[in-house]
């Protein structure tokens, strides 16, 4: 029973004692406290929905900035790591993803920052290969 339901239960209640709303003094005062009553009840109901509906705004609201969270940390994330070329491979050993950048490339070797495995670049194999066929130097 909603607090409307009840009020309008009370209403019913008095009614039914065919009170006197207009001579009898008890008659009046019963007749006003159940109109304050109806008033209270609406006003409570209202301010309910408006709760109800300020919590799914706030929930709208904490989701949008949840992505606008993610767009700036990646964009930042980028604006610092970002370095002419670089990608992500993942570990064999642990899963984590390993940045590969220049510097990676320079040192010829990566560290899983998961695991601490270091592992060798071999980016120019493919290269050397053809070079050997093409020019097999002697030894
Ligand atoms: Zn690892």
């Amino acid at each position: 029973m909603t607090i409307s339901e009840k009020v309008a239960y009370l209403k019913g209640l008095a009614e039914g004692l065919d009170l006197d709303t207009t001579k009898s003094k008890e008659g009046k005062l019963i007749s006003v406290m159940i109109g304050i009553l109806e008033e209270l009840a609406m006003s409570v109901e209202d301010l309910e929905e408006n709760a109800l509906n300020l919590g799914e705004e706030i929930d709208v609201l904490s989701d949008d900035l949840a992505d606008v969270e993610e767009v700036v940390f990646d964009e930042d994330e980028d604006a610092e790591d970002y370095d002419d070329d670089w990608f992500e491979v993942e570990c064999p050993t642990c899963g984590a993803d390993i940045v590969v950048d220049d510097e990676a490339l320079a040192d010829g070797e990566v560290e899983c920052p998961g695991c601490g495995t270091r592992y060798a670049m071999e980016l120019t194999d493919d290269e050397d290969e053809e070079s050997e066929d093409a020019e097999e130097p002697e030894e």
